[in-house]
């Protein structure tokens, strides 16, 4: 293999080398969704926007939609059609509106789609991009949680581009990408542990949405933020590494790193372990995402290990925090059973976050779903993505009658 001198290989060092690329946002107002746009304002020679969709914050759409001069956006809600028409009169940006609109912003062509919808209002537009054999940067780890099975055989269909946007998994990426599979011995998950870490059982039982909202280390939405505090979000991205990389489920692992600098450890045969690091900003997993295999310059803040002083690991407590376990015991049963409990978990999320259930009721309910599933006939072969929406449906209707038992 030739080789370049390192004077030689630093002279041809492009400053910035990314491509300019289209790119689609689905979920543009949300955490992921802003974070893009932070990134696309930052290069904006780097990025033609298509299409930003979002559920309601019209205002918000449109002012990002006019900031970044998007030729389409999308708002789910069809009530705000007539205000996000008035607000982007004159300027040219096309305007749609409802869920068919948001699925059809996902065909546009685009280079790339950023895919930022939260929960499983996200498969269908999702679905929808790969379905186009677009680059998909995914953050909506719902998708693979619920559909994973029926995704992968699309990406492999079309030839569809998948990069994980979600820390963990841009990390095990970038350290798997060229390695033999079968000299990978372990894949391990970091997890901050939440804001509740520390507290005990007694001490759960009274938490509020406001105190579960306060995540130490990141800044999310508020689903993700609750996933993070009940540690569902580690389970959802168990199953999400399960399908994304070649390793089995019980080669896969989950270190509580309160410090959230390291985002994904692999071991291999050898008794080499490569960690990814880095400061916790999504900035930076989902510029990866955007100019893979390129890198963009992001403005995280730069790791600096003396200052940090001590990195520390501890394992995961699977009592105080009983949904590691559920989503794992998901995995096991396989066929939908992801797909009931990603239901369950997001209307149980929903009414801790109403204040209509404790917060140890979100894993409870969880746990009833699966097992009421299983007994009502909910975990079956997949059936594509309307079957998987079916079951989805039918999962989130046993969950809410599981609710009435909490009020
Ligand atoms: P968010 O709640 O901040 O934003 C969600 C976005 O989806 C908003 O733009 C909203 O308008 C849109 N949306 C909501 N409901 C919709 C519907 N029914 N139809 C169409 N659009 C809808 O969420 P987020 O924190 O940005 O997370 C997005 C996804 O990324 C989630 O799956 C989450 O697990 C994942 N993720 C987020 C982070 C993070 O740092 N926020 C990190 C890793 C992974
Ligand atoms: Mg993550």
């Amino acid at each position: 293999m030739a080789r370049l001198s390192s004077a030689q290989a630093k002279s041809e060092m492009p400053h910035d080398a990314v491509v300019r690329r289209s790119l689609s946002i689905l979920g543009a107002t949300g955490s992921i969704g802003k974070n893009t746009l932070d990134l696309v304002s930052r290069t904006p020679d780097a990025f033609e926007i298509i299409a930003l969709t979002a559920q309601n914050s019209v205002a918000e759409l449109a002012e990002s939609a006019k900031r970044v001069g998007a030729r389409l956006a999308v708002i789910g809600n069809e009530r705000q059609y007539g205000e996000l028409k008035s607000l982007l009169s004159g300027t040219g940006i096309k305007v749609a509106a409802g869920p068919t609109a948001v699925v059809a912003a996902a065909a546009e062509p685009a280079d790339c789609v950023m895919a930022a919808i939260v929960g499983a209002a996200g498969l269908e537009p999702t679905f929808e991009a790969v379905r186009q054999g677009r680059r998909l940067a995914l953050a909506n780890k719902e998708c693979l949680v619920s559909a994973g099975a029926v995704f992968m055989a699309e990406v492999a269909r079309t030839g569809a581009e998948l990069l994980p946007v979600d820390s963990e998994h841009s990390a095990a990426l970038q350290v798997v990408g060229n390695v033999e599979p079968a000299s990978i011995e372990k894949l391990t998950l970091t997890a901050s542990g939440g804001p509740f870490r520390t507290w005990d059982e007694e001490q759960l039982a009274r938490a509020t949405p406001e105190e579960a909202l306060r995540h130490p280390n990141w800044s999310m939405g508020a689903k993700v933020t609750i996933d993070s505090a009940t540690l569902m979000n580690k389970g959802l991205e168990l199953i999400e590494a399960y399908h994304l990389f070649p390793v089995n489920a019980d080669q896969l692992g989950v270190v509580v790193h309160p410090q959230s600098i390291v985002h994904c450890l692999v071991s291999f045969t050898d008794g080499s372990v490569i960690a990814q690091l880095a400061c916790p900003d999504m900035r930076t997993p989902i510029a990866l995402s955007l100019s893979w295999p390129q890198r963009m310059t992001t403005p995280t803040k730069k790791l600096d290990l003396v200052a940090l002083g001590s990195l520390t690991f501890e394992a995961p407590d699977e009592k105080r925090f009983p949904a590691l376990d559920l989503a794992r015991e998901a995995l096991r049963r396989g066929a939908t059973a992801p797909a009931v409990l990603n239901a369950a978990n997001e209307v149980a999320v929903e009414a801790f976050l109403a204040r209509r259930i404790p917060f140890p009721a979100i894993a409870q309910i969880v746990e009833q779903g699966l097992d009421g599933g299983e007994s009502r006939g909910l975990i079956r072969s997949e059936g594509g993505l309307k079957g998987i929406l079916n079951v989805d449906a039918e999962a989130r209707q046993l969950a809410h009658s599981l609710l009435d038992r909490y009020v």
